[in-house]
């Protein structure tokens, strides 16, 4: 193992024992779907329950006389005459539609943050014994969407920028060997000491790459660092040509006078990734990868806040609603 992957694989198993008490927390802070009102309603109407259709705040909550099961309990009616709007909490978010107690879902976020190498839906189902397998997936993929940045900030300082190849094992450097058709590429950026980003591509040329870097690498960063790949030399302005250093992989892992010149930490996360995506699932039908990227991302990412449950959770509510056929039009089931 390199040394970087054992640095990292130290640190990550210090912050699973940190996320793991998270859990417990969670567990024990939302035991009941009161519980777990309160707290959705307190983030999405700070200042006392609105109508989502017409922002009205003159409601009134429905009592329901017989407590069917696993419905929502807390159904309010707005009272503006041309609205009447029947909502609750969850109402047009991605928990909208499910039949899953509240407490499942607090769990489930728990747990899918907690797990480093990433949590299949098969785990998801077992560890929080939910009935059907398809039940879970659902779940699994709207936790991940809501963990999907959509207002990435730039990268900087010094950034490493990497390419990896998920689903083949020929290996794309050394001796020439015939690449296994239908391998997919993906583009990885990290802020050493920080960040990381990772893009599912469907092939590396030059004005693909320019776009990712001149949209996440801050014109104010240091240095860039990449491989001696060609590629790099057409997607980069004059700006950034100033700043980029390359390493040969054939030849050297660190360029020989400066060893702060290596893509190491990238390669780091890059290993970390696959072998999540290896351990957890076993079929990553290629049409989710952005939403498997964006869930190692984020796990990644929030690594050392301390507020990461409650930011997950507030995603959870402004992300729109994801229907089951969305997810499942013209793909195989991963
Ligand atoms: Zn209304």
């Amino acid at each position: 193992m390199h040394k970087d992957d054992y640095a990292l694989d130290t640190q990550m198993d210090l912050w699973h024992d940190y996320l793991t008490m998270n859990l417990i927390d969670v567990t024990k802070s939302f035991a009941t779907e009161d519980q777990c009102l309160d707290c959705l309603e307190g983030m999405r109407w700070p200042d006392g329950v609105r109508c989502p259709v017409c922002g009205n705040d003159k409601i009134s909550r429905v009592t329901r006389e017989a407590k069917s099961k696993n419905k929502r309990t807390r159904i309010y009616t707005c009272l503006e005459k041309t609205c009447k709007q029947q909502f609750s909490a969850t109402a047009g978010t991605v928990f909208h539609n499910s039949h899953l107690p509240l407490t499942k879902w607090f769990m489930a976020v728990a747990i899918v943050m907690d797990a480093k190498k990433g949590m299949s839906a098969l785990q998801l189902q077992e560890h929080l014994g939910i009935g059907s397998y398809r039940t879970a997936w659902y779940m699994v993929h709207r936790i991940r969407k809501a963990m999907v940045e959509l207002f990435p900030t730039k990268l900087s300082g010094i950034v490493e920028v990497d390419e990896t190849y998920i689903g083949g094992k020929a290996k794309r450097r050394g001796i020439a060997r015939k690449p296994r058709p239908k391998k997919d590429m993906v583009i990885g950026m990290r802020e050493r000491g920080g960040r990381v980003r990772f893009f599912h591509v469907p092939n590396l040329k030059a004005d693909t790459m320019k776009k990712l870097l001149d949209r996440h690498v801050s014109p104010s960063s240091k240095r860039i660092i990449t491989d001696s790949a060609i590629i790099y030399d057409f997607a980069m302005d004059k700006d950034f040509q100033k700043k980029h250093e390359s390493v040969n992989h054939s030849r050297e892992w660190v360029k020989p006078g400066d060893i702060d010149i290596h893509t190491n930490t990238i390669e780091s996360a890059f290993s970390l990734l696959k072998r999540g995506l290896i351990g957890s699932f076993h079929r990553v039908s290629i049409k989710h990868l952005h939403r498997y990227l964006a869930e190692f991302e984020n796990r990644f990412n929030m690594r050392n806040a301390a507020d990461r449950f409650e930011q997950t959770m507030r995603r959870m509510l402004t992300t729109e609603q994801m229907e089951y056929k969305q997810l499942t039009a013209d793909s195989v089931e991963a």
